[in-house]
């Protein structure tokens, strides 16, 4: 069986854990300041806060934007759960707008027509890895004096005119679940160069406690979502591999298109070379009469696929109870989440792994379309 995902981990790896378990110090240690300092090196910014997922990051840039009951943020529906639910933890509303269908990413042109009064962020996600267009939506944000949270949690190595995605927001958070980029098991890393809004998410992650006696010492409500020391070790060992990792990655996404392009009836991603994809996953989209289908055979010969994402957020059934949102809302991104499907994706995917996803892939788009 060809899996999807497989973390890529190495002899560094495993000795950093270990070193950790046999140092005795398992969390708010060094290990956790150490991945920080290099993860903001590698991205661009002045700050890295790392957390226990990309949800709980999400989640305090939320707060740190002081978002809150009766505002509005605007974010896509075409996406993972999380971004939309982070919104709704602090009884702001999540305000959907439709996708371009080139880049599975929120379009810039239908923003505007969703801006109310109550507008106080959008909330952009940089869908499979592919940037958003980023040059339009900060001049939009700018216009209407909205911040700007990006959802970078599968864009790591992905940049945008030759500028490296997270350092367009206010903050951006990465996440490290063990079918990302790299992966700490779980966890996640805000990234910004807003000092107040590093100084919030380090005390909020750490149940409120201030580092610097002078910030916010009594009146802020933390949480637990601290990263531990173990993970950090983790972390630490991919990052200082990630050029491996990411020329793995690409060359695995451009040998794909190149075997998978003769193929009928299959759509590949778009590469655009004024930004480059941080190959989160291999997205390709069927028609959607046969999309299950394929998965399916796929799956009898050995190759395991997904329908991602499936459904939408706005038609979630947790969406559908609290907002009665319906089929034909978002139509861009409704038809997307019936054609895509996602291809086994890792770093040790291996010539004949790919010609034999070819292979499967041929025969069973051929038997389907007749
Ligand atoms: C993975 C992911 C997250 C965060 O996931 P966690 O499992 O909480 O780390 C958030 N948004 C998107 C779009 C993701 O793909």
């Amino acid at each position: 069986m060809i899996p999807l995902a497989k973390p890529d981990i190495s002899a560094k790896e495993i000795k950093g854990v270990v070193d950790v378990l046999e140092s005795g110090i398992l969390s708010l240690g060094q290990k956790l300041k150490e991945f920080e300092q290099q993860f903001s090196a590698v991205i661009g910014t002045s700050f890295a806060v790392g957390v226990n997922s990309g949800t709980s990051g999400l989640h305090l840039c939320i707060k740190a934007l002081g978002i809150k009951d009766g505002d509005e943020v605007i974010t896509t529906p075409f996406s993972f759960v999380a971004s939309a639910n982070c919104i709704l933890y602090e009884r702001a509303t999540p305000v959907f707008v439709d996708v371009e269908e080139d880049t599975f990413n929120i379009n810039p042109d239908l923003i505007e027509k969703a801006i109310t009064p109550r507008t106080k962020a959008i909330l952009i996600v940089h869908v499979f890895g592919q940037s958003c267009d980023m040059d339009k939506i900060v001049e939009i944000a700018r216009k209407h004096n909205l911040k700007i949270i990006e959802d970078a949690c599968e864009a790591l190595f992905g940049s945008y005119r030759g500028r490296n995605i997270g350092t367009f927001g206010d903050a951006a958070v990465f996440a490290f679940y063990p079918n990302k980029q790299i992966t700490t098991g779980e966890g996640g890393m805000i990234v910004t160069d807003n000092k107040q809004i590093a100084d919030y998410c380090r005390s909020a992650a750490n149940q409120g406690r201030s580092s610097n006696l002078q910030w916010l010492t009594h009146d802020i409500i933390g949480y637990n979502y601290r990263m531990d020391e173990m993970s950090s070790a983790l972390g630490l060992a991919q990052l200082s591999r990630i050029d491996s990792i990411s020329g793995k990655r690409r060359m695995i996404a451009e040998h794909y298109i190149r075997e998978l392009s003769s193929i009928p009836g299959l759509i590949l991603p778009k590469v655009y070379p004024e930004s480059q994809s941080g190959w989160f996953v291999f997205a390709v989209r069927t028609r959607a009469a046969i999309r299950d289908n394929v998965i399916r055979k796929l799956q009898e010969k050995g190759i395991q696929s997904k329908a991602y994402f499936y459904p939408c957020i706005h038609l979630q059934p947790a969406y559908i109870q609290l907002f009665g949102y319906q089929e034909g809302m978002f139509p861009v991104a409704e038809k997307l989440s019936k054609e895509t499907m996602v291809l086994p994706f890792y770093t040790a995917l291996e010539e004949k792994d790919i010609l034999a996803v070819k292979q499967a892939l041929t025969e069973s788009m051929a038997e389907l379309q007749g």
